[in-house]
């Protein structure tokens, strides 16, 4: 397996890169050997988020079972659920923020709140429709 690691030499200067070795105290012993000091080392490899095998940090996908791995971009127009339990992707559910019946309302009889709350109240947020997590609102 493949290790990232940073290192010193005697003279104090860091290096850093990638090692090839059985594991990580022989990855260490490997660089040691070469007159460095070891500060930090890291595996590669990462567990897939579905199966749980050893893959790639780089993989896009698990070479297992197929399950990507990376944050998936969303398409423009689309939104990906920012809980992690809910998952949703798809169209966010638009919904005018405030309600019109209360500013007519307060319009009525305050009329100042009235036109603040309608100021405030225009424009639409973003909610997910499948837990209704609010994504994001614009003006
Ligand atoms: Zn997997
Ligand atoms: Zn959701």
């Amino acid at each position: 397996m493949f290790f990232n690691y940073r290192a010193r030499d005697e003279k104090g200067v860091c290096s850093s890169g990638e090692i090839e070795a059985a594991d990580e105290d022989s990855a260490i012993k490997q660089l040691q050997s070469t007159g460095l000091v070891v500060i930090f080392i890291e595996n590669t490899l990462v567990a897939c988020r579905a199966c749980g095998k050893d893959i790639s940090r780089e993989a896009v996908a698990c070479p297992n079972c197929g399950c990507p791995q990376k944050e998936e971009v969303a398409v423009p127009g689309e939104i990906i659920c920012p809980n992690s339990n809910c998952g949703y992707r798809g169209e966010p559910k638009k919904e005018p923020r405030g309600s019109t019946l209360v500013g007519c309302f307060l319009c009525l009889f305050f009329l100042l709140p009235g036109i603040i709350y309608f100021l405030f109240k225009s424009g639409y947020r973003y909610v997910c429709p499948k837990c209704g997590l609010q994504l994001k609102s614009d003006n």
